[in-house]
């Protein structure tokens, strides 16, 4: 495997440590540095801290190939970076006076004379390369120093990015070589987390580059797999052989390898069909055509979705008979039957999906518990049940029994 070079990001400014920011340069950072080809081992958050940012510049120049940090390049006392990176690379702090100038332009041409203390952003630090800032006062730099490259830019995300498109990527392809990093996602339903693992991490482990992680969201799981290589072909190559041996492991609990939502899987295969689509649901309330109609496009395929909540509603919109309701009960087998096979007769699409279940908090009895959800799925020649008991809280209950109607239409599709 050709070595990749790694990286680290600090984000400084004791902002980031409040509840009311959130650092999110260094995911624009991350994504940029895949990019070119470099690992991002670590990133912080460091508020404007003297000895914890000392340290931490310290730390990172003995492990990291490549540095970068954002932020505290402001002209007030607390805007310490210049500072302290001076300070651990032993090199002086020079006023630099082109920098001066331009600054002081810059509010000239705001017709305001240049406060005293800005004249703290002129001073770079000896040897460093200067990155022109377009859109702030902030200049940025950059520093080799042993084997790192250090950039140093400011907080604001419209003065950085420019700056590192500029500046920093430029040299920072030139250290990376040609290394391309690419990724690929592969989308699963109907598995836990362990229960997916147990079934790929013997593949995947055997398997160095690309390198796999796997993730619990929303119900699902992710499998992201991450390739190196020297061209977009090598790389789609090494991506291939393991997710075609994923492939063949997981089967049909793969619901999609290019970052489609459940929704959009689904959609796709209705309108390739030219099958059209209706729902009825109870316990989600709404949530499920909420989702599908969340695609553009879905009006090719979703007539119309029911939200019968009450027994009443349930008999005078889909016809499900009272009966059936009181014999077995709205949260029954026989009611999601007929939710699905009502709805799909009154829209005449092809398919009809019921949901019915028990959301709770409350509502649950030992016979049928929190967490008891029936999901049909009627065509033309027969309506598929499922029986659920699934765990969480309510908002979890009505997310998973939207995924497990858009997962049991998908199968059937
Ligand atoms: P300037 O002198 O232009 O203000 P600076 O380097 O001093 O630049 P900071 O004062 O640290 O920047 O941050 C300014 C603002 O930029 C913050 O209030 C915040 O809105 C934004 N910012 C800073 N760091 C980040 C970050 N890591 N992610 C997202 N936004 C950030």
């Amino acid at each position: 495997m050709a070595q990749m070079l790694n990286a680290e990001i600090i984000a400084i400014g004791s902002e980031m440590l409040t509840p009311f920011r959130t650092d999110t340069n260094s995911l624009w950072l991350t994504d940029r540095l895949n990019g070119l080809g470099i690992d991002v081992k670590l990133k912080t958050v460091v508020g404007d801290d003297e000895g914890r940012l000392e340290e931490m510049i310290r730390d990172a120049m003995k492990r990291s190939e490549i540095i970068i940090s954002t932020g505290g390049l402001g002209p007030t006392e607390d805007d310490i970076t210049r500072k302290i990176f001076a300070r651990v690379l032993k090199k002086r702090l020079i006023l630099n006076d082109s920098i001066l100038e331009k600054i002081r332009a810059r509010f000239a041409k705001r017709g305001v004379p240049m406060p005293e203390i800005n004249s703290r952003q002129a001073l770079i630090i000896e040897d460093a390369q200067l990155i022109e800032n377009k859109n702030g006062t902030a200049p940025g730099m950059l520093i080799y120093h042993g084997k790192c490259t250090i950039a140093l830019l400011p907080g604001p995300p419209r003065e950085m990015k420019p700056m590192f498109e500029a500046a920093v990527a430029p040299a920072l392809r030139e250290r990376a070589g040609d290394l391309l990093i690419l990724r690929r996602k592969l989308s699963i339903f109907g598995l836990t987390e362990s229960a997916t693992d147990e079934i790929a991490a013997p593949i995947y482990t055997k398997f160095r580059n690309p390198v796999t992680t796997i993730l619990f969201k929303d119900g699902q799981i992710e499998l992201h797999l991450t390739a190196n290589a020297k061209t977009v072909d090598e790389a789609e190559k090494l991506l291939d052989e393991l997710a075609g041996q994923l492939d063949v492991a997981l089967g049909e609990y793969i619901f999609s390898r290019r970052d489609e939502t459940l929704e959009e899987v689904v959609g796709d295969k209705l309108k390739l069909n030219g099958y059209t689509l209706a729902t009825a649901e109870s316990c989600t309330g709404g949530l499920l055509a909420g989702r599908i109609t969340e695609v553009p496009g879905s009006s090719d395929y979703f007539l119309e979705g029911a939200v019968t909540y009450s027994n009443e509603a349930k008999a005078r919109q889909l016809g499900v008979p009272k009966d059936l309701i009181e014999v077995h009960g709205a949260v029954s087998e026989e009611v999601a039957k007929a939710m699905a096979e009502g709805v799909r007769r009154l829209a005449g699409s092809t398919f009809g999906i019921g949901i019915t279940g028990i959301a709770g908090p409350g509502g649950g009895t030992e016979e049928k518990p929190v967490g008891l959800v029936y999901v049909a799925l009627a065509d033309d020649e027969e309506t598929m049940i499922r029986k659920f008991i699934f765990p969480g809280d309510r908002q979890f209950i009505r997310q998973l029994s939207v995924n497990a109607a858009l997962d049991l239409i998908r199968r059937r599709l």
